[in-house]
């Protein structure tokens, strides 16, 4: 077996990062993701001390929620506006014609999607 002894560093600080803190001295290595090899246990050099380390990539999904009622209004009063600043013009042109058309589409399927909610 090759001659390896432990390392003491500090795992606090080497835990949660933004940035891939090197267990040796600490430096914050900035670690562009590729995506294809980021799972699991990548190896990298330390820009600083030029020491080769372990590193994981953690990541963390957060959720926002807020109650249906607040939802539904907010995204009918956002509809509204577009359709509105969409017909101001007394001519308006084709593409603010199809834009109005879609956002009155949208608002019709947000009103069914409510209904449908309220009925339960
Ligand atoms: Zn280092």
């Amino acid at each position: 077996m090759i001659d390896v002894k432990e390392v003491e560093f500090d795992e606090l600080d080497c835990s949660y990062n933004n940035e891939a803190v090197c267990p040796y001295c600490s430096y914050e290595n900035v670690i562009i993701l590729d995506g294809e090899d980021d799972s699991d246990e990548n190896e990298t050099e330390c820009a600083n001390c030029e020491k080769i380390f372990m590193y994981r990539v953690r990541v963390s999904v957060e959720f926002d929620s807020q109650p249906i009622e607040n939802y539904y209004l907010k995204e009918r009063q956002r509809l509204q506006s577009r359709i509105e600043r969409y017909e101001i013009d007394d001519e308006p042109y084709k593409w603010q014609k199809e834009m109005a058309l879609q956002s009155k589409r949208e608002l019709a399927q947000l009103d069914k999607w409510m209904e449908r909610l309220i009925e339960n």
